[in-house]
């Protein structure tokens, strides 16, 4: 079976939209923070994107706007700045950004399905080094659900490669997240087999600068991963 990878920022950007604004007004810090966003996210998500010539889908709003990393009925689908709108406007950041993304990336991923493919599905985010005062005790997460073989022995194969062309970074299987919480990924495995389909997300530090040398080799390793996935026929 033909193996390709897409890539997808779901925490790309603060951005909102004119028409929102007045939500965050004063809270600029806020919302330019690790809670609007996934600062670095989107370097990575577009160097991966590139060199691996495949496929890039990018969230255009904050998520503190509307979370597009989790699912309708979520309580954390609309944030504290969000959660007030009437339903006509939730309807309308609904349909205007979330399923217009979240759609686009179960349309491609089902159109290499019916070909016969396997997808591997890198969603790339970055977390905050300290949460709630507690320091995080890893650099690298890559988050999966241990019960698809699939990912659960690519993930293992990962781990030992990035920790071992990357000792300096503490590189963490289902950490700080675990890769079955709510999220695009888990959504997308109740959709397509574990044959077809490998949701996996991708969690650096955002304290690791874009311009550091570390940065870059996570970078190459990442591409050089992705790269022996699809040159290996399943
Ligand atoms: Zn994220």
């Amino acid at each position: 079976m033909k193996r390709e990878v897409i890539i997808s920022s779901e925490h790309a950007t603060c951005d909102v939209p004119s028409a929102f604004k007045a939500l965050f007004r004063g809270q600029g810090d806020v919302l330019r923070s690790h809670r609007g966003y996934d600062p670095h996210s989107i370097d990575m998500a577009t160097a991966l994107a590139t060199r691996l010539n495949c496929k890039l889908f990018q969230g255009s709003v904050s998520r503190l706007l509307v979370e597009l990393n989790r699912s309708l009925g979520h309580k954390a689908l609309f944030s504290e700045f969000s959660r007030s709108l009437s339903e006509m406007h939730k309807t309308k950041l609904l349909n205007d950004y979330y399923f217009p993304y979240r759609d686009a990336i179960e349309r491609e991923i089902r159109a290499r399905v019916q070909k016969r493919r396997t997808v591997l599905h890198l969603s790339v985010h970055t977390f905050t080094p300290i949460l709630d005062g507690k320091p995080r005790i890893a650099d690298v997460g890559l988050l999966f659900d241990p019960s698809r073989e699939q990912e659960a022995v690519l993930m293992r194969t990962w781990q030992r490669v990035i920790s071992k062309q990357l000792p300096e970074l503490r590189t963490r299987r289902n950490y700080p997240y675990h890769g079955r919480s709510d999220g695009l990924t888990t959504a997308l495995r109740l959709k397509f087999p574990d044959a077809n389909y490998l949701g996996i997300e991708i969690e650096v530090r955002n304290s690791l600068s874009p311009s550091s040398a570390t940065w870059r080799a996570l970078a190459d390793v990442f591409v050089r991963l992705a790269n022996e996935f699809c040159g290996s026929n399943g």
